[in-house]
């Protein structure tokens, strides 16, 4: 029998890894939200799709919660999404009603899931699944890293003229405007970044990623989605098809870069039964203080959280 993998929330975001997904074509995957006709019309074009394209998905779209009952990995995409001038942080209190009520409706009807938080404010968000569903750690984190590493590694493949698939590249820390690019583990074929690009050129690129999703919900309006979307579904696959990748993602550290009981991005190994290994690297003292300060930023939003 094929596994069966749910996404809330078929906007944007929740759409793109659903579609994703279902062209990799290993699992069946169910799409709800609570917008009559959104999640149903959307899996139909999904699936019309594959008629085009050459493949042969299940993908089914619903609002009826029932709908994902036995599902091995969830993801949340529910939620409000920032306009210009908003920080992710002011999502903060809906989104934190959307994601417990999400939450209660995924321990209810699939309690052995995987549960993969994107909605925003991101870290923050983790905390409230794994509060309100109680489970371990290791099956409840979130999506950013991958998304906030693509942007980082774009940048650099543009800045040295490179190919992006010889970017190696990290970001940690919180998803807002204080996370880390990690520079000192910046490498394009191996050859260290700071051996290809000058200092002022390596601060801009820095900057533009730290503020990445700023930029984009300036230019349309609202926040991005087809790299958002293939990051969670990135995550998906390391998890169902056992290749225990090493990605950035959102995990609840518990003294692990000196952070204790706070969801931060830190690279870790993804595999069956979620995070399987928290990665720790050698930081300079600068990107070590830099997470500390990001740390600080997300423990504030944090702390508004009523969950
Ligand atoms: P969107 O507005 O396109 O879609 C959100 C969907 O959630 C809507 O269709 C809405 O009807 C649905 N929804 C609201 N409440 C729900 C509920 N209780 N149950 C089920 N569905 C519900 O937004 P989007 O672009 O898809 O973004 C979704 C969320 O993901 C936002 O919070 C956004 O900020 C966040 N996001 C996070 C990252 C990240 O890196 N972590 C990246 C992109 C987007």
């Amino acid at each position: 029998m094929r596994r069966k993998v749910t996404i809330v929330g078929a906007g944007a975001t929740g759409a793109t890894a659903a579609h994703i997904l279902a062209a990799r074509d290993y699992a069946d995957v169910i799409l709800t939200d609570i917008k009559e006709g959104l999640p149903q019309g959307k899996a139909l074009d999904i699936a019309q799709m594959g008629a085009v394209l050459g493949y042969e998905p299940n993908i089914t779209g619903s609002t009826d919660y029932e709908e994902m009952a036995g599902s091995t990995r969830v993801v949340v995409t529910a939620g409000l999404t920032r306009s210009p001038g908003m920080s992710r942080d002011d999502l903060v209190s809906t989104n934190e009603k959307i994601v417990k009520e999400v939450t209660e409706q995924v321990v209810a009807r699939s309690p052995d899931a995987i549960l993969i938080v994107v909605s925003n404010p991101l870290d923050a968000m983790c905390h409230v699944a794994k509060n309100v569903s109680g489970w371990r750690k290791e099956r409840v984190f979130g999506m950013a890293g991958i998304l906030d590493t693509a942007r980082f590694s774009t940048f650099i493949a543009w800045e040295t003229g490179s190919s992006v698939k010889d970017v190696q590249a990290l970001v940690l820390g919180g998803h807002g405007d204080q996370m880390v690019p990690v520079v000192s583990a910046a490498t394009v074929g191996g050859v260290p970044l700071r051996k290809l690009a000058a200092e002022e050129a390596i601060a801009r690129m820095v900057e533009r990623t730290a503020k990445g999703g700023g930029e984009l919900v300036n230019l349309m309006g609202t926040s991005a989605w087809y790299a958002p979307g293939a990051a969670a579904a990135q995550m998906v696959d390391s998890i169902m098809l056992d290749e225990r990748r090493v990605l950035p993602c959102t995990a609840y550290l518990e003294g692990e870069y000196e952070i204790d009981g706070l969801y931060m991005g830190v690279p870790v190994k993804l595999g069956p039964a979620g995070i399987e290994e928290i990665v720790e690297l050698d930081l300079s003292d600068e990107e070590r203080q830099a997470l500390q300060a990001s740390a600080g930023a997300v423990r504030e939003v944090v702390g508004v959280l009523t969950t």
